[in-house]
C-alpha cells in the first residue's frame, strides 16, 4: 500500500490479535485511500466482532470511514456486558466448540451446534438466517459478511469459555431444561414413557425422568449427574456474581 498514513491505537484487550510492534500506543499504517477504516482493522487482525467502536482524532466514526492522512484512529475493545438487539439471545457454535455447546445447553441457553463441518459459509448463512451469535475461535470465520452477530471465543480450555461467554452476554440461565443432545426444550415424563431407552438397574434405581420434545432422548439423575451439578452450580455462582 501506498497511500496516507494514519496513527492506530488498539484498546489494551485487543492486543492480541495484533503484531507486537503495534501493542504499545499508536503506531504508523499506510493505507490504499480507499479502503475502509474496519478493512484496515481487519487486515492487521483484529475481527470487527471484537470491536466496540471507532474514534478518529477523538471523533466517533463508523467501519465504513475512509482514513485520510495523518488521521490519528483508536478502536476500542466491545463493552461487557454486549448487548445483541434484534433477537432473544441465542448461539450457534463451531465445530470446534462441542463442549462448551453441551455445557450451554446444560444451562438452558438455546444454542445450535453442528457436530459436522458444514463449512464458512453454511454456518454464516445459519447465523444470519435464526439470528443466531455465532461463537469461534476462528477469525476468518468471524470476518464472513453475513453473520448476523459473532464472538470470539478468547480460550481453548471450556471451563474458560464458559466463563467468558457468561461475562460478555450475561445469558439467563435454566439449568436443567435442554437436550445437551439436540438443543430441544425438555418435559417431565413417566418411567413408562421412556421405558424402552432405560436398562434394567436404570429402571429399577430411578423415579425421575425427562424427555427432549425434539429428539425423545431420556435423562435422569445418573452416574454423571453430580459432575453436570458441579457444572451447573459454578456457572450458576459466576452468573450470580456479574449480576
Ligand atoms: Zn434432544
Amino acid at each position: 500500500m501506498n497511500g496516507p498514513e494514519i496513527h492506530i491505537e488498539f484498546a489494551p484487550a485487543l492486543h492480541l490479535f495484533v503484531d507486537h510492534t503495534r501493542r504499545r500506543g499508536a503506531t504508523p499504517v499506510v493505507t490504499d485511500g480507499a479502503s475502509s477504516l474496519g478493512h484496515v482493522v481487519e487486515s492487521l487482525g483484529v475481527p470487527l466482532t471484537e470491536v466496540g467502536g471507532l474514534a478518529v482524532d477523538g471523533r466517533d466514526v463508523p467501519a465504513s470511514h475512509v482514513p485520510r492522512a495523518e488521521e490519528r484512529v483508536q478502536v476500542r475493545a466491545v463493552e461487557r456486558p454486549q448487548h445483541v438487539p434484534g433477537a432473544p439471545l441465542r448461539f450457534l457454535l463451531d465445530v470446534h466448540l462441542g463442549t462448551l455447546a453441551r455445557r450451554l445447553r446444560l444451562l438452558g441457553v438455546d444454542t445450535a451446534y453442528e457436530s459436522t463441518d458444514i463449512g464458512d459459509a453454511a454456518l454464516a448463512a445459519r447465523s444470519a438466517a435464526e439470528k443466531r451469535v455465532l461463537l469461534s475461535r476462528d477469525r476468518g470465520l468471524l470476518r464472513r459478511r453475513e453473520l448476523w452477530a459473532g464472538a470470539f471465543v478468547y480460550s481453548t480450555r471450556p471451563d474458560d469459555q464458559l466463563r467468558d461467554v457468561l461475562d460478555r452476554f450475561r445469558p439467563e440461565l435454566r439449568p436443567w431444561t435442554r437436550c445437551s443432545a439436540c438443543n430441544g426444550l425438555l418435559r417431565q415424563a413417566t418411567k413408562d414413557e421412556v421405558a424402552d431407552q432405560l436398562e434394567h438397574g436404570t429402571r429399577r434405581t430411578y423415579d425421575v425422568f425427562a424427555q427432549c420434545r425434539e429428539c425423545g432422548r431420556a435423562y435422569w439423575k445418573g452416574a454423571h449427574h453430580d459432575q453436570l451439578q458441579a457444572i451447573v452450580d459454578e456457572a450458576m455462582s459466576i452468573r450470580a456474581q456479574l449480576g
